[in-house]
């Protein structure tokens, strides 16, 4: 199988190289990323793909060209940050590749645009984030298609670390600094998603993406706090019976099923210790807002997602800069949702007008109230 892999510098995609080494069958044939010329040619003199791309220097137009190379059969790895993820993923359902999604973004500003291309031109999405690889491996057993997804599964229970703050009283996240919230406790990632760890709105973004990625109604998916990260997410059927997903946090597992399903190879892995406890809590809504906003704006649905997300890209790199602190992206966020108005997604140009708003709105905020 051929394979290409956007956003091959970054935290998925560098363990992305790592898990290709070990698979025979699976050769890369094209690499995009964003400035990182040295490492991504060192990946490159490695692998020997055909092609390779850096949005700073190539534009759009070199990302596009290295995610439609490769067509039916092959696939795609979608491991670059933010919404600009969109554009190449629609590339590639539209050269016949498979899916394989790291970018979460994507199914956030565009769900459905994304899965009803992908239907269809007959292609798979197959999740890379762990929550929703750990759904698609449990519902493997039950052979479902979409429609028995949505009658046989009761819900499904997307795990959550609670990320670097999980413990903090709200006046002591008050306090913290960036550099505290990019301390994750199991897993370490990028600092966009490290960030979105913390203040929780990563799950609500994966709230969203299991909602496109399996086609059930959003009170069908419940968030559960689970410290540990050994189960990654469960499905509970209608008949009473639960499947989880274990492994020990290791994105290698979710990164090699993607581009092995359905076959499970050897790698080496770190054992779980069964012998410490899994704990389980209920999100607090009140210490980690964005959470909630972005069930809301799962709710409200059309272009809301999308300008939730590209605003939560802007005040996240924002609150990296030390210009906002952790509380203003929620309340940001929230006066946002109040002063927009949405709009039917029928285009990629609708969820493009929907982010440049966001973007609009971030720029008036910090010249009216520099913080
Ligand atoms: P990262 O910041 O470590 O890497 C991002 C990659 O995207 C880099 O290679 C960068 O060069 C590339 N990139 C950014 N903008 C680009 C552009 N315009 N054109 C081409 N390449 C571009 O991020 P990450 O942590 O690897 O996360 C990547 C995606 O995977 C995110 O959507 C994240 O939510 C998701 N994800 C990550 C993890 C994880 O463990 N890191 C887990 C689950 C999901
Ligand atoms: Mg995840």
């Amino acid at each position: 199988m051929d394979i290409v892999i956007l956003g091959a510098t970054g935290s998925i995609g560098r363990q992305c190289f790592d898990v290709v080494q070990n698979l025979p069958n699976v050769r890369v044939v094209g690499m995009a990323a964003r400035s990182n010329e040295t490492s991504l040619m060192e990946m490159a003199d490695v692998l020997k793909p055909r092609f390779v791309t850096l949005y700073d220097r190539d534009g759009m137009e070199g990302l596009l060209e290295c995610a439609s190379m490769v067509g039916k059969g092959d696939l795609v790895v979608n491991a670059i940050v933010g919404s600009i993820g969109l554009r190449p993923t629609l590339a590639a359902i539209g050269a016949g590749a498979h899916i394989a999604l790291a970018n979460k973004e994507t199914l956030v500003a565009a769900g459905g645009l994304v899965t009803s291309a992908a239907k269809e031109q007959g292609v798979e999405i197959r999740p890379m984030d762990s929550e929703h690889s750990a759904i698609w491996q449990c519902l493997q057993s039950s052979e479902s298609d979409k429609n028995s997804i949505v009658s046989d599964v009761k819900r499904l229970i997307i795990t959550a670390s609670g990320g670097a703050f999980r413990e903090l009283s709200r006046e002591q996240i008050e306090k913290a600094k960036a550099a505290d919230a990019l301390k994750h406790p199991n897993w370490n990632m990028g600092q966009k998603i490290t960030i979105d760890c913390a203040t929780m709105m990563n799950k609500g973004l994966e709230y969203i993406e299991a909602h496109w990625l399996f086609g059930l109604p959003y009170d069908k998916i419940d968030i559960l706090v689970h410290p540990q990260s050994v189960i990654h997410s469960m499905v509970e059927f209608e008949d009473g019976a639960t499947l989880a997903q274990l492994a020990a946090p290791d994105m290698r597992q979710p990164i090699q099923y993607a581009l092995t399903y359905p076959k499970r190879p050897k790698r080496n892995y770190e054992y779980i210790d069964f012998t410490k406890p899994l704990t389980f809590s209920e999100p607090d809504y009140e210490r980690f807002p964005c959470l909630s906003l972005a069930m809301q704006a799962a709710e409200i649905g059309d272009t809301m997602p999308a300008m939730v997300n590209a605003l939560n890209e802007q005040l996240v790199s924002a609150y990296l800069d030390g210009k906002v602190g952790f509380y203003d992206i929620s309340a940001i966020i929230e006066k946002a949702m109040g002063a927009y108005t949405t709009k039917q997604v029928l285009s990629v140009e609708d969820v493009e007008e929907a982010e440049a708003w966001a973007i609009d709105f971030h720029k008036k905020m910090s010249f009216s109230n520099p913080l």
